[in-house]
């Protein structure tokens, strides 16, 4: 996106959520105060976030670096320590799920495996425990390795079968490598087996798409993840398509790949599960970001605490440091009003495509004209039904949608994280 489109998009989703958080909310992040502590917590999920990547994806935007073994030992030693300093504060809380990312979580299982150790014996674990897998990674050594580590559901970063849509995205292996690792992760007894696919790539056709979309079904997946190329002004692949003149599609491609997806999974017995996401049988659902509060491990871990959202550096030198010290991580705090909270929640949920209308209504209590009013004009063009005490996004709604929350995470994405990368402790950031 230009630098034009970035500002039209943080004028467009900072007018809305005025108009629907309400005019008085601080959207700010600050350095915590010297004396801050997160509060108690009973319940929570937990994201680990494994910074080290063999090759690092042009248009890839999450904390990492080049793997270097050299590295993994003072990471595991910092995670360690990032563990205990969450214990310490929040108790013996129970984990209703853990989700490991990253990076390549695949490249430092062992790491992984120890850090998961010590969650167990400080926290009361009781959920899922999820990963990302890289198809170069996965063989029997790194299946048998997450079997012994709990892990039940994985997910696995293919992009695109086909070779000339890896290429654009800087992926430099054959498609043949993402077959055998699915065919693998598929017959190696885990719970589900997500793969992530990429649409609207830079000379990829519907016909492209749906070779993808039948190909990973054929191989077994049981869940399809799809979602479009990203750019963020700090990724590399702007540069990358300038150098080699390639195009980022337009919208009218965007809409008929996401149409022909939603028509491809629906006849093949896949539900839809989230805006970008489809699933089959009665598998658990593998999802990264829709839990409601959780604690981060790792650089540019983010937490989701009552009442606040911090972040940790993004540094891993500063990030290793600081844990190592006993000290803490978190660089960056947004205190969040009830509203905020709400519509967070909201958020979320029209990411999952359903909205349950009774915790609706639990969660926004009488504050509810704004919402309904939204749900109503969703209703009337199309976008939204009433379902058995759901309010459900239809296709186009959900399309809609997803450029929308596509718009909200490059604004407040873009925002936060280019000032987050630019200095280890940065001092306020509006978004
Ligand atoms: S896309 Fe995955 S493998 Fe590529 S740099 Fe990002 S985290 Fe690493």
């Amino acid at each position: 996106m230009s630098k034009c489109g970035n500002i039209l998009s943080q004028i467009v989703t900072r007018a809305i959520r005025r108009c629907l958080v309400g005019p008085n909310q601080q959207w700010r992040f600050d350095p915590p105060p010297q004396d801050w502590t997160p509060p108690p917590v009973k319940q929570t999920s937990l994201y680990l976030h494994v910074p080290f990547c063999r090759n690092c994806c042009p248009y890839c935007p999450y904390t990492k670096v080049t793997y270097d073994e050299m590295l993994v030992g003072p990471y595991t030693q910092a995670a360690l320590a990032e563990v205990n300093w969450w214990a310490d504060k929040i108790g013996h809380a129970e984990i209703t799920s853990i989700y490991i990312g990253g990076g390549t979580p695949t490249l430092a299982l062992d790491s992984v495996a120890r850090i998961l150790t010590l969650i167990r014996k400080k926290f009361r674990l009781t959920g899922d425990i999820c990963i990302e897998t890289n198809p170069s990674d996965v063989d029997d050594i790194t299946i048998q390795k997450l079997h012994d580590s709990n892990v039940s559901l994985v997910s696995l970063g293919v992009q695109s079968f086909r070779s000339e849509n890896l290429k654009v995205i800087g992926r430099n292996y054959e498609s043949t490598v993402a077959e055998h690792a699915l065919t693998l992760l598929v017959n190696g007894g885990f719970a589900s087996v997500n793969v992530d696919l990429m649409f609207a790539l830079p000379g990829q056709t519907v016909g492209d798409v749906i070779k993808d979309l039948a190909k990973a079904t054929k191989l077994g997946a049981s869940q399809i993840t799809t979602y479009p190329l990203f750019t963020f002004p700090y990724t590399s692949i702007g540069r990358y398509l300038n150098l080699t003149s390639v195009r980022m599609p337009d919208l009218r491609v965007r809409r008929s790949h996401y149409r022909a997806i939603t028509e491809w999974c629906v006849e093949h017995d896949f539900k839809r599960v989230s805006v970008w996401g489809f699933k089959r049988g009665a598998v658990p659902r593998y999802s990264s970001v829709t839990r409601d509060s959780y604690i981060g491990i790792g650089p540019g871990a983010g937490s989701h605490l009552p009442d606040e959202f911090v972040i940790n550096t993004f540094d891993l030198n500063s990030w290793i440091h600081v844990m190592c010290e006993g000290r803490t991580a978190i660089a960056l705090r947004m205190p969040f009003t009830v509203e905020m909270s709400n519509w967070w929640w909201l958020y979320w949920r029209f990411y999952d495509t359903r909205i349950p209308m009774d915790c609706f209504k639990a969660y926004f209590g009488k504050e509810t004209r704004k919402a309904h009013r939204l749900f109503r004009v969703m209703e009337l063009i199309g976008f939204a039904v009433h379902n058995e005490g759901y309010l459900e996004l239809t296709e186009p709604g959900a399309f809609w949608l997803h450029l929308v929350q596509n718009h909200f995470a490059l604004s407040y994405i873009n925002t936060l994280w280019t000032q987050a990368r630019r200095v280890p402790w940065p001092q306020t950031v509006v978004i």
